[in-house]
């Protein structure tokens, strides 16, 4: 498999960056930002959307950094594995994220943004061509979805990124910038339902980084993912749970966020409202679990059946809760 030629633009601003990639828009050229290029080269290689430009962030200092309150998108993955400053929930999820090779390239910012999977979708060139393409990469075919056949708009493809439930349960606030200036939003709000679009970022807008509020050290959470190979596979469902401990001890927030189950990672703060915040909370660790069974809709599109995954949103989230129940409990 030959990666395709496309020209890679190399800024070494934030205002150089975005330049380019107006220039490029308003010039009819079609682009791609390049963080660690991970998930982007081998989609490439495979012939998925490949562009004939790439911009690369690599060389923007504004988009590194990390503290207790914000990470920039540029931060490699296992910069947030070995930091002392980054909340251990984070840390956490960053370590369960592919193989330390891969966490040494990938980003917070690319991990956001990766690209929805299908396996219609992840194969090569060759294979997607003998099935006719889908609609997703359909190499003007007008190819229609494999998975919800006789529709060519909705794609159901599925987020698999690991850090997005994680930040959710801290209350993360996404930061984006364009050369329109800058937005930021609930990281539940930059995700969109789906498969193609994924997130509202507009072309030329990109992720520069994360904001947690400023009494984060005060959640303590676990993540817990399901995945075919302990190694480095992507979650075929991921569950991150969150609790805000007061002076007191006293329970004042309670976080639940799910990935890997649909085409978006989801905050489950409707699941979350009907859960007591006194002290025996943790007892409704089955009840929750089964709620949230019920609540995701994983299609036929990765390696486990639908029905195996949503039974396991049930287990994840009932290990989410008593691993933290466990860390609060222990201080
Ligand atoms: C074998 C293998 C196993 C993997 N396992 C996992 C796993 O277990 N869990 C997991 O979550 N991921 C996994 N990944 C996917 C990937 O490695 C990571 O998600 C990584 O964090 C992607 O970051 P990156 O910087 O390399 O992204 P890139 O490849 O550079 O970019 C990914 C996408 O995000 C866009 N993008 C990048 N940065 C920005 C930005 N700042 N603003 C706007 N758009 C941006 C790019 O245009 C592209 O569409 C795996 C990958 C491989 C190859
Ligand atoms: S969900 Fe449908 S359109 Fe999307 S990648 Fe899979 S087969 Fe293609």
């Amino acid at each position: 498999m030959k990666t395709p030629a496309f020209e890679v633009h190399m800024p070494k601003t934030l205002d150089h960056a975005l330049e380019i990639a107006k220039d490029l828009h308003e010039g009819g050229h079609d682009f791609d930002w390049i963080s660690g290029g991970t998930d982007l080269i081998p989609n490439y290689k495979w012939g998925i959307n490949p562009k004939s430009h790439v911009i690369s962030m690599s060389g923007v200092s504004e988009l590194e950094g990390i503290s207790t309150t914000r990470i920039g998108a540029m931060v490699r993955l296992q910069d947030i594995v070995e930091s002392s400053v980054a909340h251990p929930l984070i840390v956490e999820a960053a370590g369960t994220i592919a193989s330390v090779m891969i966490r040494r390239s990938g980003t917070l910012g690319g991990n956001l943004c990766l690209d929805t999977r299908c396996f219609w979708l992840n194969q090569s060139e060759t294979w997607r061509k003998s099935i006719d393409y889908c609609h997703k990469c359909d190499e003007g075919t007008g190819a229609d979805c494999r998975v919800i056949p006789n529709q060519n708009e909705l794609c159901v493809a599925t987020y698999q990124g690991d850090l997005a439930p994680a930040l959710m349960c801290l209350d993360a606030q996404i930061h984006l910038a364009s050369h329109r200036g800058t937005r930021s939003m609930p990281l539940e709000d930059f995700f969109q339902e789906d498969g193609i679009t994924r997130n509202v970022l507009e072309t030329g807008e990109i992720v520069t980084h994360i904001q947690l509020p400023e009494n984060s050290a005060d959640f303590i959470g676990s993540y817990q993912k399901l995945r075919l190979r302990e190694a480095w596979d992507f979650p075929e469902g991921g569950v991150a749970f969150s609790v805000g401990v007061s002076a007191d001890g006293s329970v004042s927030t309670i976080n639940m966020a799910s990935t890997g189950f649909e085409s978006i990672p989801r905050k489950h703060k409707e699941l979350i409202e009907s859960l007591d915040k006194g002290p025996n909370w943790a007892l409704e660790a089955e009840r929750l679990g089964a709620e949230l069974k019920r609540a995701v809709r994983p299609v036929l599109n990765t390696w486990f059946p639908p029905a195996y995954r949503k039974k396991m949103a049930s287990v994840l989230a009932r290990r989410a809760m008593e691993e933290t129940s466990k860390r609060v409990t222990s201080g």
